[in-house]
């Protein structure tokens, strides 16, 4: 047997890309106001923008599609997803929705009350809005390591007990309804918590009453990374360490879109039939009927199938070892990544990259358009656009300066890596080249989306 490993699937039908001149790609740069969100899809020849939705789904959930019950009631792919869920997740109730953020909309209103605190292991944008729309707040319980881009910890994502316990003892565990707990967390860049710390965890929220629950959006890739990583775990499955996981948690929000290889659609699971009554009271309102939540009976069908597909070991290890790839042909030419590398995404750290652009002239989102304009590949920045303002109109200069590369599941070959990896080992070359950019249209609110740029000098100016 070979050394070398290969994708574990074969291609039954292709999706062409566009191939296209530097000329071509410039001109589509400007037009995009050096924005990378606001290029059109056609346009891009490796897309890296997010891994949310942009999954191939298999042979066996294509054909999952073509039985959908569509039904306005009880259809038989509900009860697909609901036997899914039970046997990989382990909650006995489920709550269909239209994407993840529509089961932290329900959750947010059924648990939280005016003036409560969420801790959490790091935020996230959707998750962190229902909850102070809901009224709460939101309070960084994450260790950290997390929030160092070079610390090597293996479990970067792992909650700080004794900040959670300062938390406690400082507002009253009456005052908080549950722990936010996300496995991988996104933010800090893919990075797992371990089973330990999920355990201990647990523990002490149990201690006083208090709920966990999990942002499960990425709980599959977690599972790898605690068989890869956490001492005597390497002999179970991922799918076993995933409902062991999960045994440590009193329900889950989950966006379908990212683990369970869907394109569309999410859900609420919880082991409490008082919170599920209430989830199927709101549901209706806000998404559909309890059995179909937003979705067509052939998404429910297809997440269902995806489930069972997700925690499938060769198809994980393969999954967090592309991403790995990537990232270690970056880190060999001395490239500033950040590391351990995570889950989804490699990200690159745009001021170690770029020392000379100064942080207010935005060279993450310089090196973001240098590298479309280099190669076709589209990635996101992750830095001071995305973090906007503060109330009194200062921006944030926030640490962590990021172009985030975020790899669709079973989407691209190994090959397609090799050519991310000489593009930004080219751009890093001549990175004095890079000059960074001068903001000329700012919308008020998630600037990143929409926002305009015009070169201030270098290889983005040249005609
Ligand atoms: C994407 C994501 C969500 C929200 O899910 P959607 O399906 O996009 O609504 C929540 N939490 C994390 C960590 C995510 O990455």
């Amino acid at each position: 047997m070979s050394a070398r490993r290969a994708e574990p699937y074969r291609i039954k039908m292709v999706e062409p890309i566009a191939v296209t001149t530097r000329e071509y790609r410039r001109q589509a740069i400007r037009e995009a106001g050096y924005n990378t969100f606001l290029l059109r899809s056609k346009d891009v020849y490796i897309d890296l923008l997010t891994d949310s939705g942009t999954s191939a789904m298999s042979d066996n959930q294509w054909a999952g599609m073509m039985l959908g019950d569509e039904a306005y009631a009880g259809s038989r792919n509900f009860f697909a997803l609901e036997q899914a869920v039970q046997d990989i997740y382990g909650y006995p109730y489920v709550v269909p929705t239209h994407q993840g953020r529509g089961a932290e909309h329900l959750i947010s209103q059924i648990l939280i009350r005016p003036g409560d605190y969420i801790p959490g292991n790091m935020y996230f944008t959707t998750t962190r809005a229902h909850q102070e729309r809901a009224g709460g707040t939101f309070v960084d319980v994450v260790i950290p390591e997390a929030h160092d881009p070079a610390n090597p910890h293996p479990f970067k994502g792992n909650v700080d007990l004794a900040k959670l316990q300062e938390l406690i003892d400082r507002v009253g565990p009456e005052r908080i309804p549950y722990l936010s707990l996300a496995v991988t967390v996104n933010m800090a860049g893919g990075q797992p918590v371990s089973l330990e710390n999920m355990r201990a965890t647990y523990e002490l929220c149990k201690r006083y009453g208090i709920r966990v629950i999990c942002d499960a959006t990425r709980c599959a890739e977690n599972a790898y990374f605690i068989k890869e990583r956490e001492p005597g775990q390497a002999g179970r499955s991922c799918r076993e360490i995933l409902k062991e996981m999960m045994s440590y948690t009193d329900g889950c929000t989950m966006s379908g879109k990212k683990d369970a290889l869907v394109n569309i659609g999410g859900f609420l699971a919880t082991r409490e039939f008082e919170v599920y009554q209430k989830a199927t009271q709101l549901v209706v309102l806000f998404e559909g009927m309890p059995s179909y939540g937003g979705l067509a009976g052939r998404d429910m069908e297809a997440m269902a199938r995806g489930i069972y597909e997700m925690v499938d070991d060769e198809y994980l290890s393969w999954r967090i070892l592309q991403v790995r790839y990537l990232g270690e042909q970056l880190l060999q030419a001395g490239v500033p990544i950040v590391q351990p590398v995570g889950g989804h995404a490699v990200f690159l750290d745009a001021r170690a990259f770029l020392p000379h652009v100064e942080q207010a002239t935005y060279p993450a989102q310089a090196l973001a358009a240098a590298l479309y304009l280099d190669s076709g590949v589209r990635g996101m920045e992750r830095g001071n656009v995305s973090a906007g303002r503060k109330p009194d109109g200062s921006e944030y200069f926030p640490r962590l300066e990021m172009v985030r590369l975020t790899i669709p599941r079973r989407v691209y070959t190994d090959r397609h890596m090799d050519v991310v990896a000489d593009s930004v080992i080219s751009l890093y070359r001549r990175r004095e080249e890079i000059q960074g950019l001068r903001m000329t249209y700012e919308p008020p609110t998630l600037r990143f989306f929409t926002a305009r740029f015009e070169p201030l000098g270098g290889m983005l100016s040249q005609a």
